[in-house]
């Protein structure tokens, strides 16, 4: 024990001061570039809870959510000052939380306070956790577990091994992916982006279209069928159909509801921005939407303002896992299984 890293069991990232950001004397292949992250704040990282399981008396027993805790390498969480749960068992109960594998007592999953709220975003479009069903939660956590974090698509994250790996590159990992309403900086690019200012013309595909079966169809029919398409259903069928991608390239309705669709869920701020912002006339919406895609995606390598943003991207991306096993066990309870 001790010999490892434990890691969100929300996001899989770090916690504590497990990141490494290089100074001049050291190796550049185990830091993050501080050019990258100069200036962010990584208070984030520190803020964590978890969550347990205490036992009553009476043989009940009701999941807790523990006060903010100190990590330090390996298992343990200390927790100085009992939080708000009134099931959170005191400091002389349970001195120390030994993370993820507890000899003595059931598992504990540890997570950053700023991945719970996301999950509770996700699950309850709410930014208060309290909406979270902690019992529920806990079930479905302690059926996941796998070592020092959960069975959850993380995305790609070279940086979780034995130890902390800061790789380079990943610094995006390291950003706080909270909800900062207000903050429309980075997408006020979109107004300044030659590329966007002007939508591109029809694209010439009359040679093609003849053959196109989804020719026979009037747009507006279209325009419902893709309403009943996710993302990637969608691009399949522009690539497939000539006539469909021909009246939707210029068609800004359709890419606002695009954008609606794949991005306002998770990213407030974007939905904010669209409703406030008055956009130039002929702006591409379309290019919008890809341009969103791009700079949001979150890839190793990732530069640039919107790198809080990609990893609460990838952050979301696992909260959809987990939610889904969390709403399959609250849909078994509700049947009395
Ligand atoms: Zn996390």
């Amino acid at each position: 024990m001790g010999s490892q890293d434990v890691y969100c069991a929300i996001c899989s990232g770090p916690f504590g001061g497990a990141i490494k950001i290089r100074k001049p004397e050291d190796n550049p292949d185990e830091h993050y570039d501080p050019e990258l992250i100069d200036g962010t704040d990584f208070e984030w990282i520190r803020e964590l809870r978890c969550l347990g399981l205490n036992h009553y008396d009476e043989g009940v027993t009701r999941a807790f959510l523990s006060g903010r805790g100190t990590y330090s390498y390996g298992f343990s969480l200390e927790v100085e000052v009992r939080g708000e749960d009134p099931n959170e068992p005191s400091k002389d109960e349970r001195p120390l939380y030994e993370l993820y594998l507890d000899m003595f007592d059931d598992p504990v999953f540890p997570f950053h306070e700023a991945c719970y709220a996301l999950l509770a975003r996700s699950l309850y479009d709410s930014a208060d956790p309290a909406c979270i069903d902690k019992d529920v939660l806990y079930k479905v956590m302690h059926e996941l577990v796998d070592g020092t974090t959960l069975r959850l698509d993380y995305g790609e994250l070279l940086g979780a091994d034995q130890f902390w790996y800061s790789h380079p590159g990943e610094e995006y990992i390291a950003c706080n992916p909270s909800v900062k309403h207000g903050n429309n900086a980075a997408l006020q690019a979109m107004l300044h982006n030659k590329a966007l200012l002007h939508r591109p013309p029809p694209l010439d595909l009359s040679a093609r279209i003849p053959t196109d079966p989804f020719a026979a169809l009037p747009y507006d029919v279209i325009h419902t069928l893709t309403t009943y398409l996710d993302t990637l259903s969608t691009f399949s069928l522009l690539k497939a159909s000539p006539y469909i991608l021909h009246f939707t390239t210029p068609n800004p309705t359709f890419w606002k509801r695009m954008i609606r669709w794949e991005f306002f869920h998770w990213y407030p701020e974007a939905a904010s921005f669209f409703a406030c912002t008055e956009f130039p006339e002929g702006f591409d919406f379309k290019g919008a939407y890809l341009w969103l895609r791009e700079v949001t995606a979150p890839v190793v390598g990732l530069k640039g303002e919107f790198m809080g943003v990609a990893n609460r991207k990838r952050i979301w991306n696992a909260c959809t896992e987990l939610g889904d096993y969390y709403i399959e066990e609250i849909n078994r309870e509700d049947q009395g299984e």
